[in-house]
């Protein structure tokens, strides 16, 4: 490190700037991939990773990040985590071997419920059912520099959990996991992306030191690590949208709208509240913030 404190201010502004992007599925069948937005096509995925490698962006975990908070490493000059939600098959299938190739790290989420074999929680929407990640590939990854993250027990809304319950989802996912890779774990991504205080709270009890939400929380990195937002890419997203959601001022955008439908929500009356979807207005399906799993 500098000892004019250069290399100190070049670290803050880039975990000031740090873009968390989020994926669910990745699949190699195209038809699959226009049906859901969540599925992305391997080869869109590849592609977005190249741009990643040629733009200079540099692949970190959550774990690199706290290190570095304990000045143990700097962040790279443009540093950027990729995430994967659910913890489909497919995450090793096709996605790994990508990121094996670019030397990239990534943060995957796991419901980490023994008996919660495929994506149960997407029944009711008419997503195709899909096999979740084995502990074998848990274990392969984790030693290959993937951080494996909790993305709780079961996949249910947490905030509609009473404490005993959330309590479970929250810190016996955790515990399973360490269990089977025997390291901390210490990031979660919350179901839905949906979180309060309440859960945040109880995340940080049980033992997480970063929390991901979607597109809630504040613009820039680090100033809540218990709500972290995330940039959902989905198989739509072309070169030009992609680049543009690598952009600081896209971050700020789309915190400004998240700002704008809290204070629509928290204004419109009670009989209109109960008209509102489930989730926030500013994570509706095809208006760029999406509804996320
Ligand atoms: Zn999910």
């Amino acid at each position: 490190m500098a000892t004019d404190g250069s290399v100190v201010q070049m670290d803050h502004r880039a975990r000031n700037s740090m873009n968390v992007l989020m994926y669910h599925r990745i699949v190699d069948d195209e038809s699959r991939a226009q049906r859901h937005w969540t599925c992305v096509h391997v080869d869109n995925l590849a592609q977005q990773l190249h741009m990643l490698d040629r733009c200079g962006f540099t692949t970190i975990t959550f774990n690199d990040y706290q290190l570095s908070l304990s000045v143990e490493v700097n962040l790279p000059r443009k540093p950027v985590v990729i995430s994967f939600d659910d913890g489909y098959l497919d995450t090793y299938r096709l996605a790994f071997p990508v990121l094996r190739e670019l030397g990239m790290k990534a943060v995957v989420f796991v419901v980490a419920g023994k008996n919660v074999k495929s994506n149960i929680w997407d029944r009711h929407i008419g997503v195709p059912p899909a096999p979740l990640l084995e502990p074998g590939h848990l274990v392969q990854m984790s030693r290959e520099g993937i951080e494996i993250g909790s993305h709780s027990l079961t996949h249910p809304r947490l905030i509609d959990l009473p404490d005993d319950a959330a309590w479970e989802e929250l810190s016996h996912s955790k515990l399973l996991l360490e269990m089977l890779l025997d390291s901390p774990i210490n990031s979660i991504s919350y179901p839905y992306g949906i979180v309060d205080t309440r859960i945040k709270n109880m995340a940080r009890e049980a033992g997480y030191t970063i929390g991901c939400g979607v597109s809630s929380g504040p613009a820039h990195f680090g100033d809540d690590l218990m709500e972290v937002r995330r940039t959902a890419i989905k198989n739509s997203t072309g070169p030009l949208g992609f680049g543009l959601r690598l952009l600081p001022l896209f971050q700020r955008y789309s915190f400004l709208r998240w700002k704008t439908s809290q204070a629509l929500s928290s204004r419109a009356t009670p009989a209109r509240r109960r008209n509102l979807p489930d989730v926030a207005i500013s994570t509706v399906p095809g208006n760029g913030f999406e509804h996320e799993n």
